[in-house]
């Protein structure tokens, strides 16, 4: 595993969870293309039968620069509206084995290989070299920044999905994720001799976030909000009447039409995407609708809903605080949401696509809301790169180190191996 605020001196082995204990998945077939092998594998009480034959685990070896087997079924968007599974091919070796009944599946694999995957399911491998670049400085800095170790339980150093970083294997790469691995080969963005824990997310909307304001954590002075667009200045859209009137406009935004067209971002986005418009939406709720999801996703009991109040919004527009009024057992009622991440969890049926947005409801008998629209901004948590927005620059002929210092301030681009 890699050890948090270490700087690699040469190229780390890492560990990919594909299928972990929480997918409750039993069996799986894996094929070696190599040696025209397949394994049906299942979990069954405390061991694994492996065609049949009962074993606690299995390592299959593999190549280390070629795939070497492909695995189906793998879950994809895990706890996302957009769940599905897939077959995927990998490079490396698998340890496989039992973990409570049921599968765990470890790939393991070289960084610079993952990270030429990591680059084609984050986004199409049709995208331009310079957005490409920047998406692979920034996916290895994340990685071997180890700031968040999310599965450090587990002894992986990512999942295989958007929890970490989106892996599917070598099934979309394209020559030009091949080259954009190689020019930044053992690249990273570096603040104070240490690894930028580069954040990244879909579309910021306008203007990304300062990452206190989406994460308990320190401020960073390389995740800052910034305005995404060739202008100067941040807006600060904290304001609820500054950010009405800011998302009117689309400011010319390296995310919005201005730079990357409806029919582009079909073609650039990544394979397991919903297409739709991620700069500027709406959703609208009739008073059952919104009674019905905030009970079921905060255990509450209202028994009508009179109001939604922001209470607090960062520099983006993202609401980080937000107030639900109503009855419940005959009384006034209130919760509080106190994270983007809740709002968005708690006012969409799945996810909201942002908490950056402003709300447009009519009240009707005994004060409660008859219809409630939200209109937003944004794709994701907006703190550090935009990935269309990088993707509008790349377009218009930015280069990747350009677009890295757009988005990261302060940081600086550091080869740290051959
Ligand atoms: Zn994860
Ligand atoms: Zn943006």
């Amino acid at each position: 595993m890699l050890v948090k605020g270490k700087k690699p001196k040469s190229e780390p082995l890492i560990s990919v969870g594909l299928i972990l204990p929480i997918d409750k998945q039993n069996s799986i077939t894996i094929s070696n293309d190599i040696e025209q092998k397949t394994y049906i594998i299942e979990a069954e009480n405390d061991h694994l039968l492996v065609n049949g034959n009962k074993t606690k685990s299995i390592e299959l070896m593999g190549y280390a620069d070629d795939p070497s087997y492909t695995l189906d079924p793998v879950p994809a968007g895990r706890g996302f509206h957009w769940e599905k599974n897939i077959s995927i091919q990998v490079i490396g070796s698998l340890k496989i084995s039992n973990s409570d009944g049921s599968l765990f599946i470890i790939n393991q694999l070289k960084l610079e290989s993952y990270l030429m995957c990591v680059a084609t399911s984050e986004m199409s491998g049709n995208c331009p070299q310079a957005l490409l670049e920047a998406q692979t400085i920034a996916a290895r800095s994340w990685l071997v920044a180890a700031a968040e170790q999310k599965h450090l339980d587990l002894g992986l150093d990512a999942c295989n999905d958007d929890c970490c970083q989106r892996y599917q294997g070598v099934g979309n790469l394209s020559t030009q994720a091949r080259s954009a691995t190689n020019n930044t080969r053992g690249k990273f963005l570096i603040f104070n001799d240490m690894v930028c824990d580069t954040r990244y997310s879909k579309s910021c909307g306008g203007v990304s976030e300062h990452n206190e304001n989406v994460w308990d954590m320190e401020p960073k002075p390389y995740l800052r909000g910034v305005f995404d667009s060739e202008q100067k200045g941040l807006p600060d859209l904290s304001d609820p009447i500054h950010f009405k009137e800011w998302l009117k406009n689309d400011h010319g935004c390296y995310c919005s039409e201005h730079y990357v067209n409806n029919e582009q971002l079909k073609k650039y986005l990544g394979s397991v995407d919903e297409k739709g418009n991620y700069f500027r939406w709406e959703f609208t709720y009739y008073q059952n609708e919104l009674l019905k999801m905030v009970n079921e996703k905060t255990g509450q009991s209202f028994e009508n809903i009179s109001s939604i109040d922001p209470i607090q919004r960062g520099v983006s527009g993202r609401i980080i605080k937000l107030k639900i009024s109503g009855q419940s057992k005959g009384e006034d009622h209130h919760i509080v949401l106190e994270s983007e991440y809740e709002i968005r969890r708690v006012l969409h049926p799945e996810f909201l696509y942002s908490s950056a947005f402003t709300i447009n409801a009519n009240s009707g008998i005994n004060r409660t809301l008859d219809k409630v629209t939200l209109s937003g901004a944004g794709w994701g948590h907006g703190v550090g790169l935009c990935q269309i927005g990088a993707l509008g620059m790349a377009l218009s002929g930015i280069s990747s180190d350009d677009i890295l210092s757009h988005y990261f301030l302060s940081s600086t681009l550091e080869k740290l191996y051959d």
